[in-house]
């Protein structure tokens, strides 16, 4: 509540995982929430992705794991495999290992599915919040939100949660300057009774010479998901609209195993995604406009911790509004944030090429983390607390 007792408001740009997970942190502390989605429907876009136990423990705290059962599958490790040979680099474990260690799951979902609970349970507590169809073209003067039909709202707060194209970033921080990285990425979702040899039952990166695939599991091990990053300069768009074929994905994994190419054969429609590199920005407020998501850290998937991360600012953006007036909670959430992930984006886009590595030269990169795998596993885990330890409670890192 504001001073004069009644609740606060927010305007959201964008009704992906960033927007909806801020809507819901937001009116779980009382805010009133309207959230602008450009899409006609929620789920339109989507495969698989994983969500880490720093964010399953920030979808805890909103109160949507029990709707997430049905559609999670929680791998038994991640591991490394050279793509053509199949031998093993180094074995991850995660269930059991994950929640010892960082008190939370690894899980794997549809993109779709996270976004559907997500939006269930906030029609419980805002049952009229979400507007589709409605396109955000800019903010301002003040805490007002412009919409493509010529309308505009007005309330205490405004987010831009409007991804990687961001409308509001480019109002508030000019042009976007992305940068090819020469990668492209494929993506596909594959029924697991379809493929004859279907890859295990773990989270898995297949290394090889100037490409990688990565197998999931999604929906309880009943679907598989497919990534495959490809260095190539001969396709630039950025967005998933784009389709390619079978027999374009099976070149590019050409002498890869079994368990790579019958996915990719029995992959009905087969995505592709251009990948650009951005620096992290300067900031992500303005007055009572505030960044998150992908529209504030554009990051490359080789984390796994795009949507992540924006649960997590979501998060710590409502927990500040909570505790401070709305001129400091906004610079304060910047602050809080800004290091954390621009870290992650860095690192992402430095570890791209990290599995693209074969002969002598695998034998260098790949070396550590074999004998950390075999010797001492714990070395492993050790390098990603910085990331999967983070807890919600956790306004400053
Ligand atoms: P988005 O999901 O892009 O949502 C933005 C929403 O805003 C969309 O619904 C869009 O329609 C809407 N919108 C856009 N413009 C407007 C406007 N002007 N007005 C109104 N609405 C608008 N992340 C992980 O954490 N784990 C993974 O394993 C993972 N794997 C990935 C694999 C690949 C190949 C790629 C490319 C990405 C991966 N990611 C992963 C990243 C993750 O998908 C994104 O970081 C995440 O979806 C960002 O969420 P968001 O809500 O900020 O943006």
């Amino acid at each position: 509540m504001n001073g004069s007792q009644r609740p606060r408001r927010a305007l959201i740009a964008g009704g992906g995982i960033g927007g909806l997970g801020a809507a819901l942190a937001l009116a779980r502390r009382g805010w009133e929430v309207r959230i602008f989605e450009q899409a006609s429907a929620l789920d339109e876009i989507g495969a698989g992705i994983q969500i880490s136990p720093n964010g399953v423990r920030v979808l805890e705290a909103l109160g949507v794991m029990h709707r997430l059962a049905p559609a999670v599958f929680e791998p038994e490790a991640i591991e490394m495999r050279m793509g053509r040979s199949g031998r093993r680099i180094f074995r991850l474990a995660m269930s059991d290992a994950a929640r010892a260690r960082w008190g939370a799951s690894y899980l794997q979902i549809h993109r779709a599915d996270l976004v559907d609970a997500l939006a269930a349970e906030l029609s419980l507590i805002a049952p009229s919040a979400l507007s589709l169809g409605a396109r955000a073209t800019g903010y301002g003067p003040g805490p007002v939100l412009h919409l493509e039909d010529g309308t505009a709202a007005e309330a205490d707060l405004v987010i831009g949660a409007d991804g990687l194209h961001s409308a509001l970033r480019a109002q508030m921080l000019g042009p976007d300057r992305p940068r090819f990285t020469g990668m492209m990425a494929w993506r596909a979702i594959v029924p697991a009774e379809a493929v004859a040899t279907p890859p295990p039952p773990v989270g898995c990166i297949w290394a090889g010479a100037g490409r990688h695939a990565v197998t999931t599991y999604i929906r309880a091990g009943s679907v598989i998901n497919f990534v495959g990053i490809v260095e190539r300069t001969d396709f630039q768009s950025e967005g998933w609209s784009a389709t390619g074929t079978a027999a374009e994905a099976l070149a590019d994994f050409d002498g890869y195993r079994p368990e790579v190419r019958e996915t990719i054969r029995a992959a009905g429609t087969l995505h592709r995604w251009a990948l650009f590199d951005r620096a992290p920005l300067a900031r992500w407020t303005d007055g009572a406009v505030a960044l998150l998501g992908d529209a504030a850290h554009p990051m490359l998937p080789s984390m796994a911790q795009g949507a992540v991360q924006a649960l997590e600012d979501g998060w710590v953006l409502a927990a500040h509004l909570d505790t401070m007036p709305l001129t400091e909670a906004l610079p304060a959430y910047g602050a809080a944030r800004l290091g954390r992930t621009s870290r992650i984006q860095r690192v992402s886009a430095s570890n791209a090429r990290l599995f693209h590595h074969t002969g002598p030269g695998a034998f260098l990169r790949y070396g550590p983390a074999w004998l950390a795998g075999h010797v001492a596993p714990w070395v492993l885990h050790r390098r990603t607390d910085w990331i999967y330890g983070w807890r919600p409670e956790t306004l400053v890192t």
